[in-house]
C-alpha cells in the first residue's frame, strides 16, 4: 500500500481519532428562514404534522394514552386557536412565539380553573404546544454515523451538539477556526479536531486519521491499523483531582475552579464535587432554535438538570448569546445585534428564558449571566424584565426566585468602565470576545489565538485594571485564557481568584495553581 499522505493543518482540539470519513455537504446559508411560506401557512402545516405524529402515536399499543391523544388532536383541529395565533402573526409576531403565546394563555386559564379536571388538562395543552413548536422551526441537521471523521468546510455547533460522540470520531475542516465555537465544543468534549487543512479529496467512508496533537490529517489509513477513536477526556484528565473545586495557591490563597458547560449532558461524566460548580453555561448551545427559545419547559428542564448535578454548588447560566456568528435557527431580521442587545430588541425571547430561570431560581445557587453587555442601562432593562415576569409568576402562584444577575465583561468599553456597573451582582471576564474587540480582529481569523502571542499584554493590563474597578464584587474568568495553564500565573497576578475552564482542562489548571503563589510567582521548589 502507498505511504499514507499527511496533510498539514492547525490543531483545534487535542487527541487522535481514526474512522471512516463523512464528507459533509456545503453548509446552507446561516439563519435562512425555514421556508417562503407565510406564517399562517407555516403554522397550518406544523399543526397538520403534529396531528399526524399524534395519530401515529395513537396507532401504537398504548391504549391508556388514547384518550389524551384524541383530546389533543381535537384541540389542534379547533380553528379558534389557529385564529388567535393568526391574529398575533398579523400583528407582527414571529410564528413560533405567536403559537407559544396563544397556548400559554390557554394553559394559564386552565391552571387557574376551579375544577381539578380542567387544571389537569393544562399539561396536555403544554404537550401540544411543545409538539407544534418543535415542528415549526425544527431545523434539525442530518446527523452522521457515530465514530466517523467529519470532513467539511465548516461545522454548525448544533450539528456538533446533536451528534453522539460516545463512539469516538473527530473533525477535519478545510477552513474553520481554532477559536470558533465548534473548536471550543470539541475541546470541552475532548473530540480531536483540526482546522485549515485546505480542501482535500477522500472517498466517503475511507478511513482517515485526525491528529489534533500535531495538527495533521492522515489519508489512506488502513482499517486494520486503525486505532479506535478515543472518547473521554485526554490523558491529563485521568490525573487524580482533589475532591472539591476550591484549592489554594502555594502561599495559601483560596482559588475557585469551576467548569464551562455547553450542553447539559457534558456534566454527566464529571463529578460535581471536583469543581466549584459551573462558571459558564452557554445556553445558546442548548437552546438552538426559535422553537427552543419559545419553549419555557424545555429550558427549565435543562437548568434544573444542571442544578441537580451541582448539588448546591453555583450554576451560572448565561442568557442566550445569540446573533452575529451565533445565529438562532429560525430567527431573522436582527443580524447586526448580539447578546443582551438582541435580547432587549426581542424581549419575547428574553421573557421566556427569564421565566425558566426564575422557576429554576428556587433551587440553590443559580446565577444569571448577561452576554455582551456594553452599558449599565442594559442590565437595568433586563432586570426589569425579571421583575415583571416574577410578578406574573407570583400572580399565577408559580414558585420562583430571582437569582443574582451578573455580566460578561467581554466588550472593552465595559471593562474600562466596570465601576459604573452598579446593578451587576458579579462579573465574568470573556477574554475571547474581549481580545477580538480590543484588537479589531475577528476571532475566526486564522492564526489569531486570544490567549497567545502579541495580544496578551494588552488584555492582561485591561483585566487587572478591571479587577480593581470591580469594587469587591465577585469576579471570575471564563474565556479560553483561563483554560491555558501557561497563562495562570499572569491571571493570578492580575488578581483573578476564580477560574472557569473547559472540563478537560481542570487537572492542568489545578496543577498550575497549586504550583504558584497568589502573585503569580513560582512556588519555592517548583
Ligand atoms: C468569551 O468571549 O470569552 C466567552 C467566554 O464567551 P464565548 O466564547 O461564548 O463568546
Ligand atoms: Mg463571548
Amino acid at each position: 500500500m502507498a505511504a499514507p499522505l499527511r496533510l498539514k493543518a492547525t490543531s483545534a482540539s487535542p487527541g487522535v481519532a481514526t474512522g471512516p470519513a463523512y464528507i459533509a455537504e456545503p453548509l446552507a446559508a446561516a439563519a435562512s428562514p425555514p421556508s417562503n411560506l407565510s406564517g399562517h401557512a407555516e403554522l397550518g402545516n406544523a399543526i397538520k404534522t403534529a396531528i399526524r405524529e399524534l395519530q401515529n402515536l395513537a396507532a401504537g399499543p398504548d391504549l391508556e394514552g388514547m384518550d389524551i391523544i384524541e383530546f389533543q388532536i381535537e384541540v389542534l383541529q379547533d380553528p379558534t386557536l389557529t385564529e388567535m395565533a393568526g391574529a398575533r402573526i398579523d400583528a407582527g409576531e414571529n410564528v413560533a412565539f405567536a403559537w407559544a403565546g396563544t397556548l400559554d394563555g390557554y394553559i394559564r386559564e386552565l391552571e387557574c380553573s376551579e375544577e381539578e379536571r380542567l387544571r389537569a388538562r393544562a399539561v396536555d395543552i403544554l404537550d401540544i404546544k411543545n409538539r407544534v413548536l418543535s415542528v415549526l422551526t425544527g431545523t434539525s441537521l442530518d446527523d452522521f454515523p457515530a465514530g466517523s471523521i467529519y470532513v467539511g468546510r465548516d461545522m454548525e455547533p448544533s450539528r456538533f451538539l446533536a451528534h453522539d460522540w460516545s463512539a469516538g470520531g473527530g473533525i477535519a475542516l478545510y477552513a474553520g477556526s481554532a477559536v470558533g465555537h465548534v473548536a471550543l465544543l470539541a475541546r470541552s468534549r475532548s473530540v480531536p479536531m483540526v482546522v485549515g487543512v485546505g480542501q482535500f479529496t477522500t472517498e466517503g467512508r475511507q478511513h482517515i486519521e485526525v491528529d489534533g496533537d500535531s495538527g495533521v490529517v492522515v489519508l489512506q489509513t488502513a482499517r486494520e491499523n486503525a486505532t479506535p477513536a478515543q472518547f473521554g477526556h485526554p490523558a491529563t484528565s485521568t490525573a487524580p483531582i482533589a475532591d472539591n473545586g476550591s484549592l489554594h495557591t502555594a502561599d495559601g490563597e483560596q482559588v475557585l475552579l469551576s467548569i464551562n458547560v455547553n450542553a447539559p449532558g457534558e456534566v454527566d461524566s464529571i463529578p460535581a464535587a471536583t469543581t466549584a460548580g459551573i462558571g459558564l453555561m452557554r445556553s445558546e448551545f442548548a437552546v438552538t432554535s426559535l422553537s427552543d427559545a419559545a419553549n419555557e419547559e424545555k429550558q427549565f428542564a435543562i437548568y434544573r438538570r444542571l442544578l441537580d448535578w451541582a448539588d448546591g454548588r453555583t450554576v451560572t447560566v448565561r442568557m442566550l448569546d445569540i446573533g452575529g456568528d451565533k445565529p438562532l435557527a429560525g430567527l431573522t431580521g436582527a443580524s447586526s445585534l448580539r447578546g443582551v442587545r438582541l435580547l432587549l430588541a426581542r424581549p419575547e425571547i428574553a421573557r421566556v428564558q427569564a421565566r425558566a430561570l426564575l422557576r429554576a431560581g428556587i433551587f440553590s445557587n443559580l446565577r444569571v449571566l448577561l452576554p455582551m453587555v456594553t452599558f449599565p442601562s442594559e442590565i437595568d432593562d433586563l432586570r426589569q424584565i425579571y421583575r415583571e415576569e416574577a410578578s406574573e409568576l407570583t400572580r399565577r402562584g408559580v414558585p420562583h426566585g430571582i437569582p443574582p444577575i451578573g455580566m460578561m465583561v467581554e466588550v472593552p468599553a465595559a471593562a474600562l468602565m466596570l465601576d459604573r456597573f452598579e446593578s451587576a451582582d458579579f462579573f465574568s471576564f470573556g477574554t475571547n470576545d474581549l481580545t477580538q474587540y480590543l484588537f479589531a480582529s475577528a476571532r475566526e481569523d486564522a492564526g489569531f489565538a486570544p490567549h497567545q502571542g502579541r495580544t496578551v499584554p494588552a488584555v492582561l493590563r485591561l483585566l487587572s485594571q478591571a479587577v480593581k474597578l470591580a469594587g469587591g464584587k465577585p469576579v471570575s474568568i471564563c474565556g479560553d485564557m483561563a483554560s491555558d495553564p501557561s497563562r495562570t500565573a499572569d491571571l493570578l497576578a492580575a488578581g483573578i481568584r476564580h477560574f472557569s475552564v473547559a472540563a478537560a482542562r481542570l487537572p492542568a489548571i489545578r496543577s498550575a495553581i497549586v504550583g504558584l503563589n497568589a502573585d503569580g510567582t513560582k512556588a519555592a521548589g517548583e
